[in-house]
């Protein structure tokens, strides 16, 4: 099998899998334990705390630990609105290509009472800082927006954008977990305030992220209970998934710039093999993008199908479609893209892996002509399109 869905999660390291199992045996104790076990257990977090910290830039106190991305998203909005509120700043700056982690969350805060701006970000996947510059009212509370998008790959100029924040007095949240441990990230250069990062993004364990908060930044608390993590997250600490995600990340970071060679050698390998398809094209920026990411949209079929037989050759890949989570809404990222709903369900996302050789690109280019070719064979939209009845989008 050719494992092509990293975006989706990642396979744990080897280090990762050895640490964990060995702390689950050795450090089990609670860390807000006083006797041996606990202490030892608290060591171990601590440690995490810091290589994690060192890795972004940070400083220790300002990583909480998280039950992964979602939850540091969800607290990071939060966080934001509640200091808004006390100001009496109830807007929020945030794009239409975000996680639903962020968009749904947004739509509670409009609920509560939150005026939401969701900013545009064109055909290449990519928001422009001079329209985040003049959506900025006296008003803004918060502006969130993704480092790198989970299904196009687009890389965002954040470091632009946050230097933009800076001079407004705004808050900035970004949602980093496609991108923490795949390219460089340091939240003072990029003017970070809030983070948000997951561990099986990055060959780290589920369950298990982090959120950074800049020092001063009064966290909202989405759980109560005991006064674990300064009581802005409170419950007993995952200590042995914690050091997991510590060691994946500090792994991740000595490598990347290996990685990252090969990645995209063997990402612009694919986007070379698959633009071969007629009546197809690459969605989002060809170059500021991740280094494994491809998504291609290819008229005249379903990328449902096109998943199945993919999975049938062997290569486990996903679509930019929603469908696979039982709903038959095209993406949004891809509507979000100007993408038509008929050409957007025609999907396919590539997240390829460090590993990946090029005998296994080449074998995906291949299986991936012959399936689109097969499936056109029998598609009434395909068949309109070439009686000219309908008209060739791509
Ligand atoms: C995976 C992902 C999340 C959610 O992270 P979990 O740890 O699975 O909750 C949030 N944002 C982005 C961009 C992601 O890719």
């Amino acid at each position: 099998m050719i494992y092509a869905d990293n975006a989706a999660t990642t396979k744990m390291s080897d280090k990762a899998i050895q640490t964990m199992a060995c702390l689950l045996q050795e450090a089990w104790g609670n860390p807000s334990s006083l006797y041996v076990h606990g202490q030892k257990a608290k060591e171990v977090l601590e440690q995490a705390r810091e290589d994690i910290a060192s890795v972004i830039g940070a400083s220790a106190q300002e990583i909480l630990f998280t039950s992964g991305g979602s939850e540091a998203d969800n607290q990071a909005l939060r966080t934001a609105a509640e200091l808004g509120k006390k100001k009496g700043k109830r807007h929020i700056i945030s794009t239409t290509f975000e996680h639903h982690a962020i968009l749904h969350t947004l739509e509670t805060l409009k609920k509560d009472g939150f005026d939401i701006t969701l900013l545009d970000v064109h055909e290449n996947g990519i928001v422009i800082p001079a329209e985040v510059e003049a959506a900025i009212r006296e008003d803004t509370c918060l502006v969130s927006i993704m480092y790198a998008n989970n299904e196009i790959g687009t890389i965002q100029p954040i470091r632009e954008i946050g230097a933009i924040c800076r001079r407004k007095g705004v808050l900035f949240h970004v949602d980093a977990v496609q991108a923490v441990g795949h390219i460089p990230v340091n939240v003072v250069d990029d003017n970070i305030d809030m983070l948000s990062s997951s561990a099986h993004k990055f060959h780290g364990p589920k369950g298990v992220g982090f959120l950074y908060a800049k020092k001063g930044i009064r966290l909202t608390n989405l759980i109560e209970g005991g006064a674990q993590e300064h009581g802005k997250r409170t419950g007993t600490e995952n200590v042995p998934g914690i050091a997991a995600m510590a060691e994946a990340l500090k792994e991740a970071d000595a490598n990347m710039a290996a990685y990252a060679e090969h990645l995209i050698k063997m990402r612009n390998r694919l986007i070379q093999g698959l633009q071969e398809i007629p009546h197809s094209a690459l969605n989002g920026d060809a170059t500021q993008r991740l280094p494994g990411n491809v998504n291609f949209c290819f008229e005249g079929i379903e990328g449902e199908s096109l998943l199945l037989l993919l999975d049938d050759k062997g290569i486990c890949a996903s679509s930019g479609s929603a469908c696979t989570s039982g709903s038959l809404d095209p993406s949004h990222v891809l509507l979000a893209i100007g993408r038509i709903h008929d050409v957007a369900h025609g999907s396919l996302r590539l997240s390829i892996g460090e590993d990946i050789t090029e005998e296994e690109v080449d074998y995906i280019i291949q299986s991936t002509k012959e399936v689109v070719a097969y499936l056109r064979s029998f598609s009434p939209v395909w068949r309109d399109l070439m009686a000219g009845k309908k008209e060739f989008i791509l």
